[in-house]
């Protein structure tokens, strides 16, 4: 099977995971999500593009970065913690220390921001992507877009008036970029009871690809073959039903080690996934059929690099995400264990 979902694909798809249903336990059972289209269509008009600019500001203002340690990233965390204010929840920084060089062994400070909403703790779903950008550019799609997203399904869910069953605790990571440190902290300092109670993790870096794709994480391995634990499977599952729903092409991609922040949650057992619009992979002539752009080139030509800017992302498709993360997250937050 190629790894792009085509009409035939999804038939099998669907007859394959219906099938696995049926013969595997399930650690994790999602609820029935929203009505998909209506969410896809809540995300067209809400204000991803003003979160884009503003962070885009930010980055001007600021030596052209929003790095670790630069006055950019500080000011990247005020806006995030300033919108969740708003929306009425209450971030908090989770600082941690990371040795910067490791020859020197130089101690560098970061911090996450958390902000979580009601719900069992016992099954939380932690929704994430990073906050910090290279050096070497502003970082709007990498990742200004997935923060655009992670921020806008949390402000979402307070005015929507979700009551999730599960909690949710929405994430901005700290120093991805210098080696994935903010979420390895968070996942660090989790008591085993905690791991345990952790019912997912899902991740956004990068969905705002200029001549992106759609992509979701290959749960069960069965498209690349390296899954996550248990239950990443009925994470991509969810992924799936929206993308279908919409009638909008998407595919499946791996998950890389040491690549983005669900890697800390998969080293620790706990059930992942995510979207990813993608980097510097070529587009082939089949995703350019499926999603238009230009085939042989960059899903994102500017992939850390400093013409990472605004003009480097595409609104619709990052609309799109976003309404598939918040799909995914309502669906996860109304989960409960099988
Ligand atoms: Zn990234």
């Amino acid at each position: 099977m190629t790894k792009k979902l085509g009409r035939t694909a999804v038939a099998i798809l669907v007859a394959v995971s219906l099938l696995s249903f049926a013969c595997t336990a399930r650690r994790l059972e999602p609820g029935d999500g929203p009505d998909a289209r209506a969410v896809l269509e809540a995300f067209t008009t809400r204000g991803l593009s003003d979160h884009l600019e503003a962070l885009q500001r930010i980055a001007d203002n600021n030596d052209g970065n929003r790095a670790t340690g630069t006055s950019g990233y500080e000011a990247s965390a005020r806006y995030v913690e300033e919108q969740l204010r708003a929306a009425g929840y209450t971030p908090v920084r989770q600082t941690f220390t990371f040795e910067e060089n490791r020859r020197n062994r130089d101690q560098v400070e970061s911090f996450n921001i958390l902000a979580e909403t009601g719900g069992s703790a016992a099954n939380t779903v932690v929704v994430g992507g990073h906050l910090d950008s290279v050096r070497r550019g502003p970082g709007i799609n990498d990742n200004a877009s997935g923060v655009a997203a992670v921020l806008e399904t949390a402000l979402w869910f307070k005015e929507a008036g979700i009551t999730p069953a599960n909690r949710v605790v929405f994430a901005f990571w700290g120093a991805e970029e210098d080696g994935l440190y903010g979420s390895q902290h968070y996942v660090d300092q989790l008591s085993n009871a905690e791991k345990d109670g952790t019912l997912a993790n899902l991740n956004v870096d990068m969905a705002a690809s200029p001549n992106g794709i759609r992509s979701f994480h290959d749960g069960d391995g069965s498209d690349f073959g390296d899954g996550g634990p248990e239950g990443s499977k009925e994470i991509e599952d969810v992924f799936f039903r929206f993308f279908e729903a919409n009638s909008l092409p998407a595919e499946t991609t791996p998950f890389e080690a040491g690549d983005s922040d669900y890697d800390a949650f998969l080293q620790a057992g706990i059930p992942a996934g995510g979207l990813f619009s993608g980097d510097e992979e070529k587009k082939s002539d089949a995703q350019a059929q499926s999603y238009g752009g230009t085939a042989g080139q960059d899903l994102d030509p500017c992939y850390h690099r400093a013409c990472d800017t605004i003009g480097n992302t595409d609104t619709e498709l990052l609309q799109e995400m976003t309404g598939a993360l918040a799909y995914a997250t309502v669906s996860l937050a109304m989960a409960t264990r099988g």
